[in-house]
């Protein structure tokens, strides 16, 4: 049995870890990628910057195609 590690299982990062891509939504979380299409949403990552709550809306990597 293979488990294979998805971008969109990966538990998500803390924001300081992510790059500016992947805070902008343009990179996977997990894997530091490019999106190109269908990216899955993972939701949004809110760090405390002051007094103000910033949110970043954060994407992973599709699956990969089922293999026939
Ligand atoms: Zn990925």
């Amino acid at each position: 049995m293979v488990t294979a590690a998805l971008c969109q299982d990966a538990p998500l990062p803390a924001v300081d870890s992510l790059t500016w891509d992947q805070t902008a939504g343009r990179a996977c979380i997990a894997c530091g990628q490019r999106l190109t299409f269908g990216a899955v949403p993972r939701g949004s990552i809110s760090t405390r910057h002051g007094a103000r709550v910033i949110a970043y809306e954060v994407w992973s990597c599709p699956p990969p195609p089922a293999v026939a």
